[in-house]
């Protein structure tokens, strides 16, 4: 019987840096760059070929990075590859990520002929003091004509991505944010706390740090999030995600569950047979394993020996998954989505009893009233999510 897959595809170009970003993407790439990488990422989807049978992938998402920043030709491109090397189901769930100010009709036109089906615009705020200060390279009107260019286009699955705890931001900008945001009617809300990384240029800027909201303010943001996007009717199925009912983001699902996933393209991760890696990290690097595979191709009908071959040079920190750490991966994704875990999936996963591993843990907060166990399921009340960094830590396995 076929395996379930998910599909990650990266896309590692930005229009610009913004400040807090430590994601893998790079500004100021040539478009013959671009053009080269993505024709390498074909390459590598191709390669897949020889393990593809056994596989049919049920979710794809193409990140970044800003995709959205690639002309719709090139997406289309992408798309083809993955459907002639994968079977897709059809009901398969496509999505891509899209910055305001890349997004034009035509464009979404072609992504929607190209299959994909849900578009996840990143706002962060609608304050364009605030979106300034980030290095964003847009402004509220830009998000509102592109949202509305993707409902033109036909989109009827939109997320959009807002971020709380941000430099020089009040509650009151915080709730307009969000009002404004619910009077569009998306389908889905991501709403994240910006983490300072390291290495990002707010890092080291001691007057942007000064100008963050306390942590008091920041929860404050969260508990409003929480409270307004409940009363329009959003359910909050994970620490930091709101959907209509029935629009959750399957993609991510599979990551918070424990699914298999390939992933494409620069630096990206996957959790593959068994084991866990990440592509190489560098553009020039990954193009050069990827051309000169592209050039085998074209002499051998071993395909089976160049995909070994290739994939010893792309994948970096190759792990195999032993059962003690699938265990506290299963707890630390698991819990983070409001349903929690389900005691018998554990078993039939692990062959033993969620309680014959995590007795003293479980049973130490679900009496003191940081878990709950409802039927099948153990998950974290809210009392336990405001602390849950605490508590997943206790389910690391000596
Ligand atoms: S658009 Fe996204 S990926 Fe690109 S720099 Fe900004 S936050 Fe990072």
């Amino acid at each position: 019987m076929k395996r379930y897959l998910s599909l990650y595809v990266h896309i590692p170009f930005c229009a610009v840096k913004c400040k807090y970003c430590d994601f893998l993407s790079f500004d100021g790439e040539s478009y013959a760059t671009m053009l080269r990488y993505v024709d390498s990422l074909c390459q590598e989807i191709k390669l897949y070929k020889p393990v593809s049978e056994d596989y049919v992938v049920r979710t794809i998402f193409i990140g970044g990075g800003t995709p959205s920043l690639l002309d719709e030709n090139l997406i289309t491109n992408i798309m083809a590859f993955i459907k002639r090397t994968f079977k897709v189901r059809n009901d398969a769930e496509i999505i891509i990520e899209a910055n305001p100010g890349t997004l034009r009709h035509q464009k979404l036109l072609g992504y929607k002929t190209a299959g994909i089906n849900r578009i996840s615009i990143g706002l962060q705020s609608a304050d364009d003091d605030i979106l300034k200060r980030l290095g964003r390279i847009h402004n509220y009107d830009q998000f509102v004509a592109s949202y509305n260019a993707a409902r033109r286009a036909g989109f009827d699955n939109i997320n959009i991505d807002i971020m709380s705890g941000l430099p020089g931001q009040s509650i009151h900008s915080y709730v307009d944010t969000l009002s404004r945001v619910l009077d569009y009617e998306p389908e889905h809300i991501s709403a994240y706390s910006l983490q300072i990384e390291e290495g990002t240029p707010f890092a080291n800027n001691q007057e942007i740090l000064e100008m963050l909201p306390p942590e008091l303010i920041d929860r404050q943001m969260y508990d409003i999030t929480k409270r307004l996007l409940a009363a329009k009717g959003y359910d909050r199925y994970e620490f930091s995600n709101y959907s209509k009912p029935g629009y959750e983001c399957k993609h991510n699902m599979v990551y918070w569950t424990g699914g298999e996933y390939l992933g494409l393209g620069l630096g990206a991760s996957s959790y593959f047979q068994g084991k866990r890696f990440n592509n190489v990290s560098c553009i020039p690097e990954y193009i050069s394993i990827m051309e000169a595979a592209g050039e085998k191709i074209a002499e051998t009908d071993n395909i089976e020996f160049l995909y070994n071959e290739t994939m010893r040079k792309l994948r970096q920190n190759v792990t195999p998954i032993y059962i003690d750490s699938r265990m506290e991966e299963f707890m630390f994704l698991g819990l983070r989505m409001t349903c929690g875990v389900s005691r018998e999936d554990f078993e039939e996963r692990f062959k033993k009893d969620i309680f014959e591993v995590y007795a003293p843990v479980l049973n130490k907060y679900i009496s003191e009233g940081y878990m709950a166990m409802e039927g099948d399921r153990i998950y974290l009340t809210d009392k336990g999510i405001d602390v849950s960094n605490v508590i997943l830590a206790d389910f690391l396995l000596d």
